[in-house]
């Protein structure tokens, strides 16, 4: 206990600091983290079984800001619950419980570990497709069909471009970007589900799992005979795997299919271009398709191999109406197919060929047991009258239509109905979600924007993702370089770096170099502006009270405008405590668009001393707090990750301010959100559509890649408080410490401090 009090009240991006103050306590960290390591890697080598090939961890500060070197670390601690999960029912078995419950496991105990992306090199699948991939998105996404199975409107009725009229959202005009509509949206409406699926039934059990085996299917050949099998059915569960790490979109790796009586896994990378005839099942509104949690798949489908869904059933979307504890398929195949299964694949390389006995046996139980459950959980909802609901959801998620990022709806008719490769929640700035994840300070968003931009066009000339172009982490770290940028500090970034940036450091020097004198010339230019304008004038010049009401009403109307909701609060929260002392860096909003960085907060302290002064000679009834003029001004237009703007139906409630107490004028972001945000009480049908479609109903896949995926406004509330960022410190100094209450480092948030005085207006 004392020792990791101690640990705890040491705040890890404080650690370089001490370690330059003095040099033993350098060597004594350095000392002692090597042993910590030591003991960490003989822990993980005893852990696991396979000896020889376990990861280890390795020293110094970019191993461990990488995220990827900590894996080894997860897979261990996977394996370990695993294993005491398979002891514990070993256990239960040994002392006679219930022979009916007894489990099967995906393996047994073992530990066979799977080759990662890092370690293998695969030739990139996309050179042999018959049509090249085209990251161009010069048009708007065109449906990868020709024919039209199953049509209740025929395809060349609506093969064409839609020019969306205006709309008005809050009384704003949005017009839609043209785009070609989802071929198969009126049949899901309107084709019925077939009568069966209202009918409760006896679960049917699915073939025994030890003694079958999946049919491969990589051929035409193999292909139809699956489709003439399938067509006979009434209902089968599919499932697809994805490679989205050496691929600017992704692509689909891998489709599993099951029915009643078996199990296929088809080969979607070598029949690309053949599935579509896969539609004359998949859109068969009489054959049920179940997937659990489909709203990526239906992307995919309709992406990569043309192919769309008619009469889905989303087992997610059945485990929310039936309030389950969880919503995964891990929890549905534990409970209602007794079948403990791992996670350890989720994330391998679906591309590999031909797929280990290990991988396809994973990929095979996210399927079989699925009519199964399917079954069972249809009725549960016939008996809690939810089954309506879970189709009327199903039928949702059937209809997201894939759209290149170009060509993003913007109104909320829309975009809800879209999903785009990258779904910023700030479309014209989509770089601002790693400066907020990261704490980057706002003067540095020129630097971010052009790396960010960079990476984005490399990626799609090399068909690459961004992050094996330049991870989020290093992109940050290049951008922390100061001028002058040379290649010798882009190779030694402090940050893993990837083959992309070290193949073309010297154009990326130079790209980051010119920003930053661009930047650092913006920022001269407003120094001069401010000390011949207005230092001087207000100096000179007896101030008029009238004058100085006017002047602040302008500037809350202005900044109402700029930051869309203000608040009003009085100020006993403790998330406005004193920022520390040594800021060094003021930001200014300037012409609404660019931002900018000075070095001189002396003078803009002084600066705001004397007004302050002023303001407080004119008036009485102002006085000036302690902890004095916590000024700064609010850097950001458009603030990009925040509850506040982010989504429209949360608004500010405005507290009147209480007359001699002071007031806080301002748009934190690190307001306790249950504090100030109430749900929107005029707009209920807007929230219940967005309810519906959010992606907090949405399966609880733990993307990493969180900008590819659409992003979850009504959990943004949740999120812990952004860390608190230090302009001054290396930005991959180590793991963050936990936040320190009551402290908040400078250059981040933004806030008018101000006191009223009596009889101002609000
Ligand atoms: P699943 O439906 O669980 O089989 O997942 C389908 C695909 O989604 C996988 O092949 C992965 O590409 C991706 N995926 C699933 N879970 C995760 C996760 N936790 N993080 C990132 N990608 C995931
Ligand atoms: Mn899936
Ligand atoms: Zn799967």
């Amino acid at each position: 206990m004392p020792t990791i009090r101690a640990a705890s009240s040491l705040a890890a991006q404080d650690v370089n600091f001490y370690k330059s103050v003095d040099a033993n306590i350098s060597d004594e960290i350095d000392k002692r983290g090597e042993r910590l390591l030591t003991i960490t890697n003989d822990l993980l080598r005893t852990t696991s079984s396979s000896s020889n090939d376990v990861e280890q961890l390795q020293f110094g500060k970019d191993h461990i800001t990488s995220e990827a070197s900590w894996r080894p670390v997860g897979n261990i601690i996977d394996s370990i619950f695993e294993k005491i999960d398979f002891t514990f029912d070993q256990l239960n078995k040994n002392n006679g419980s219930s022979s009916t419950n007894e489990k099967q496991y995906l393996e047994d105990g073992g530990n066979d570990s799977v080759p990662h992306d890092s370690n293998q090199k695969i030739s990139k699948p996309q050179r042999n497709f018959k049509i090249p991939v085209d990251n161009s998105e010069e048009e708007p996404f065109k449906p990868r069909i020709s024919t039209k199975p199953n049509s209740l409107q025929p395809w060349n009725s609506i093969n064409k471009l839609v020019n969306p009229e205006p709309v008005f959202e809050d009384s704003i005009e949005l017009i839609d970007p043209p785009y070609y509509a989802h071929p198969y949206e009126y049949e899901i409406d309107n084709q019925p589900y077939p009568d069966s699926i209202l009918e409760k039934t006896e679960p049917i059990p699915p073939k025994d799992w030890s003694t079958t085996e999946a049919t491969w299917v990589e051929t035409t050949e193999d292909l139809n005979k699956m489709i003439d099998i399938l067509s006979k059915s009434t209902e089968i569960a599919v499932d697809l795997e994805h490679h989205d790490y050496r691929s600017y979109y992704g692509i689909v790796s891998l489709m599993q299919i099951s029915n009643r009586e078996q199990d296929w896994i088809i080969d979607t990378i070598a029949l690309r271009d053949d599935l579509m005839r896969l539609n004359e099942v998949f859109t068969n509104p009489n054959i049920v398709k179940v997937f659990h949690g489909a709203f990526m798949d239906i992307i995919w489908l309709q992406r990569d191999l043309g192919l769309y869904i008619v009469s889905l059933f989303d087992t997610y979307h059945a485990s929310r109406q039936l309030g389950f504890a969880k919503f995964s398929l891990q929890y549905l195949l534990d409970t209602f197919a007794h079948f403990r299964t791992s996670k350890k694949y989720q994330l391998a390389d679906w591309r590999i060929r031909p797929l280990p006995k290990a991988m396809m046996a994973y990929a095979r139980s996210d399927t079989h047991f699925l009519l199964y459950i399917f079954d069972q959980l249809r009725n549960k909802l016939i008996d809690a009258d939810k089954l309506s609901q879970v189709l009327f959801d199903s039928r949702q998620v059937a209809k997201r239509r894939f759209e290149y990022t170009k060509f993003r709806p913007v109104s909320n008719n829309l975009t809800n109905k879209v999903s785009c490769p990258i779904m910023a929640s700030n479309p014209k700035e989509p770089w601002s979600s790693i400066m907020y994840q990261y704490n980057v300070p706002s003067f540095k968003k020129p630097v971010i924007e052009v790396l960010y931009n960079w990476r984005d066009l490399v990626a799609r000339q090399e068909d690459e993702s961004v992050r094996y172009i330049m991870p989020n982490q290093l992109l940050v770290t290049l951008a922390s370089i100061e001028a002058p940028v040379d290649v010798n500090k882009i190779l030694n970034a402090p940050s893993y770096v990837s083959e992309a940036v070290r193949l073309n450091a010297r154009e990326i020097a130079v790209l980051i170099d010119k920003t930053l004198k661009e930047s650092e010339q913006n920022d001269w230019a407003i120094v001069d502006k401010y000390n011949n304008q207005t230092l001087d004038q207000s100096m000179t010049q007896p101030i008029d009270i009238e004058f100085v009401n006017d002047a602040f009403d302008n500037l809350i109307n202005e900044a109402s405008y700029m930051v869309d909701k203000i608040s009003f609060m009085t100020d006993d929260s403790s998330v406005f405590t004193p920022k520390s002392s040594n800021s060094q860096t003021s930001t200014y909003e300037y012409n609404e668009k660019d931002v900018k960085r000075h070095n001189f907060s002396d003078i803009s302290q002084k600066r705001l001393v004397n007004t302050w002064n002023k303001l407080c000679s004119l008036s009485q009834s102002v006085t000036i707090p302690g902890e004095l003029l916590e000024i700064e001004i609010e850097e950001e237009v458009e603030p990009e990750n925040d509850e506040l703007t982010e989504s429209a139906e949360l608004e500010v409630e405005e507290p009147k301010p209480k007359t001699g107490q002071q007031v806080l004028f301002s748009k934190d972001k690190d307001i306790n959100p249950d504090e100030l945000i109430t749900l929107r009480k005029n707009n209920k049908n807007k929230n219940k559509n967005r309810k519906q479609l959010s992606q907090e109903d949405e399966p609880s896949i733990d993307y990493a890649n969180a900008d590819k995926i659409l992003i979850d406004s009504t959990k943004k509330q949740d999120r812990k408080k952004k860390r608190s960022f230090d302009p001054n410190a290396n930005p991959d100094a180590g793991p963050r410490a936990a936040k320190k209450k009551k402290n908040m480092t400078a250059g981040r948030t933004s806030t008018f401090k101000m006191k009223y005085g009596k009889g101002n207006k609000k």
